[in-house]
């Protein structure tokens, strides 16, 4: 290991500074949308069953609720412009912006070039939990999906459940897409109720039992017209393994909810980002 310099201590007591400052974001109107939701009606419930996903689609206006049921689980979410499937979730940029994880009033950020909200969470049954002893939150945006290429590298095998799988099977199974297209698509996901962090002393991704329990929930305000897809991860609540058939599985719920357009006086989709796109050419 390479000798550290007379300085060093000096060097690691320098105070961080954030990187994106995110006081000049478009601030959501939470009071809108809180009163919205309370004159949401619902449309529909679909299910994600347990090692598997389900596809569902959200006006935009419209709210669309994930529930916890039967027991602890956690899920994996997609979401894609229901017009335009390039426009998708980034997960980097939306950590980027609001942290590793993510809760009310913080939102999940569509791909480059178009860079806008996609959804809002105007409701986290889980906002109490804060961040645990280890370094532990839920809902994160560090994670990808648990997915079989990874598995194949780590342990051999073939497992067709992980969530990737699972999210593909979904997307093909709404939009008719082939499975290899499909797979295309699939981009890294919101985490919803997981726990997770980073190790303090190596750094790791780790991953804890989710706090969540039936009831739990975590709701959502369509800002564009959505397509989500949403994987019952094969890791159940997460406290031990996935990529496998090992843990208890539940299901995960998904409402979808709508309320009359004359409730959102005032709040319109948000646009696609101003750059130019010359990139200085
Ligand atoms: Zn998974």
């Amino acid at each position: 290991m390479t000798q550290a310099p007379a300085d060093a201590e000096a060097r690691r007591a320098v105070e961080p500074v954030i990187c994106y400052p995110n006081e000049t974001l478009p601030v959501p109107d939470m009071a809108l949308y809180r009163d919205a939701l309370a004159q949401a009606e619902l449309v529909e419930t679909v299910v994600a069953a347990p090692r598997e996903a389900c596809a569902f689609r959200v006006p935009a206006g419209g709210f669309f609720r994930i529930r916890s049921v039967e027991a602890p689980q956690v899920g994996d979410l997609n979401l894609w412009n229901a017009n335009d499937l390039s426009e998708r979730f980034y997960s980097g940029k939306t950590r980027a912006l609001h942290g590793a994880h993510l809760t009310t009033g913080e939102r999940m950020w569509s791909s480059f070039p178009h860079l806008r909200p996609m959804a809002t969470i105007v409701e986290d049954s889980l906002d109490w939990y804060g961040i645990d002893a280890f370094g532990g939150s839920v809902h994160d945006v560090i994670g990808t999906r648990c997915d079989p290429h990874t598995h194949h590298l780590l342990s051999g095998g073939q497992y067709h459940h992980c969530c990737h799988s699972n999210l593909t099977r979904a997307l093909a199974d709404a939009t008719g897409l082939s499975a290899e297209a499909a797979a295309r698509e699939v981009h890294d996901v919101l985490n919803v109720f997981m726990c997770t962090g980073f190790t303090r002393d190596t750094g790791q991704y780790f991953m804890k039992a989710s706090p969540v329990r039936p009831g739990d929930h975590l709701t959502f305000f369509a800002e564009i017209d959505l397509l989500g897809a949403l994987s019952a991860c094969p890791g159940g609540d997460c406290s031990s393994e996935h990529s496998s058939d090992a843990a208890r599985c539940a299901p995960l719920e998904v409402d979808i909810l709508s309320v009359p357009q004359e409730m959102l006086k005032g709040w319109q989709p948000p646009a696609r980002n101003g750059y130019d796109g010359s990139h200085g050419m």
